[in-house]
């Protein structure tokens, strides 16, 4: 079987988590810390705040940026749920815009006419890694007085260009950023989440947030050699990230260079391979960005069927899936109502299939994955469905 994804861990990573818990010290302490540090150097933020998961990253994002009830968010419907819950979870609502004409993220242009006096925050997702365009996006929202949260839960190590340097994800482009670090992405601590600013006083709420809003810190705490008492001046939860999961995470930073070095010669060849095929698309890469490859999505011409093609693939031992969900076409979220056309997000879900990639993919492996797709695109060109279609 050759799956679509799979974490890249070994004995370095079991090492550390066994150091830590051999330490006494399990949850949030040095090690969290020391991956906060980390972590900001690599990615050039200012601060770096570690959490449970992404999604409660967003969470605070949000509460840092004030959006409450009745508040609006501007973002995308074609993203992995959470983006969204996030937004409800704050009793703001969504305002979902499509996708752009040659990708899968964010149309910057469709953001001005989505604005309305209750508009707070755009919330943009550098969808499977590739980064959005940040310069379009950061303008419009400058120039109408916007906050702007990054969702980069897939976009570890991507970057963008800025004038003539490339900058990571997570330096300073919009006002927070959010990483992931579930193992469907691209470095994983099991669970855990991360939030990088440039905004000191954003950086010292998420601490106190994360933390049942304690004044004082465990850590503090325990090293202190006066008696402290803590206090508990706002009201907070726990999202913190255990000091297991950190260590685990220090270990990963040191495999990325690797890990993105390896997803970027598969999508290469991929995207070599695809341009000899009738009727795919291979992924877009802007000049100005270098993504991390977290996911490989081709898009399917409209006589192409995406349901055929990932079952001839899962039949020879391929698993494959269909491109990002859209949450607007969600039960959770029927009770919102539709307010700006989301076709292209709606196409992008039903006619494109995500590739199996990953760092321990073999030259063998992957020709087998080309070969079987070639066959099935092939098969399925040749279907009822095309003639119904041409005809
Ligand atoms: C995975 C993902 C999340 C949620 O991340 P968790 O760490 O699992 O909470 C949020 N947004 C996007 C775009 C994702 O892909």
């Amino acid at each position: 079987m050759i799956p679509i994804a799979k974490p890249l861990l070994g004995q370095e990573e079991a090492d550390a988590a066994s150091r830590t818990i051999l330490s006494g010290w399990l949850t949030q302490g040095p090690q969290v810390a020391a991956f906060e540090a980390e972590f900001a150097t690599l990615v050039g933020a200012d601060y770096a705040c570690a959490v449970a998961n992404c999604t409660v990253a967003l969470h605070l994002a949000l509460l840092a940026l004030e959006v409450g009830e009745g508040d609006e968010v501007i973002t995308v419907s074609h993203t992995f749920i959470a983006t969204a819950n996030a937004v409800r979870q704050c009793g703001a609502t969504p305002v979902f815009i499509d996708i752009g004409p040659d990708g899968f993220n964010m149309d910057p242009k469709l953001i001005a006419r989505a604005i309305t006096p209750r508009t707070k925050a755009i919330l943009c997702v550098h969808q499977m890694g590739m980064p959005c365009d940040m310069r379009s996006i950061m303008r419009v929202a400058r120039a109408h007085g916007l906050a702007v949260i990054e969702d980069a839960a897939c976009a570890i190590g991507s970057q963008i260009r800025v004038g003539s340097e490339w900058q990571a994800i997570g330096a300073p482009q919009g006002d927070i950023v959010c990483f992931s670090f579930h193992p469907r992405k691209v470095l994983t601590v099991g669970d855990g989440g991360m939030l990088t600013t440039r905004n000191p006083q954003w950086d010292a709420l998420f601490r106190l947030w994360r933390q049942h809003g304690m004044s004082v810190s465990d850590t503090v705490r325990h090293d202190s050699r006066k008696v402290l008492f803590e206090t508990y001046p706002v009201r907070g939860f726990n999202y913190r990230m255990t000091d297991i999961q950190a260590a685990v995470g220090r270990e990963q930073l040191k495999r990325l260079p690797q890990i993105i070095a390896a997803r970027r010669r598969r999508a290469e060849i991929y995207t070599a391979a695809i341009a000899r095929m009738d009727g795919l698309v291979a992924p877009n890469e802007p000049d100005w960005a270098m993504s991390n490859w977290q996911s490989y999505c081709v898009m399917l011409a409209p006589w192409l069927d995406q349901r055929a093609i990932m079952q001839a693939m899962l039949d020879e031992g391929i698993s494959t899936r269909r491109g990002i969900m859209c949450v607007h076409m969600e039960d959770a979220y029927s009770d919102l109502p539709r307010q700006h056309s989301l076709r292209r997000s709606e196409i992008a879900r039903d006619q494109s299939i995500i590739l199996p990639l990953y760092p321990q993919l073999t030259n063998e492996e992957q020709l087998k994955v080309i070969e079987t797709l070639a066959g099935a695109v092939t098969k399925s060109a040749s279907s009822p469905l095309r003639a119904a279609q041409s005809s």
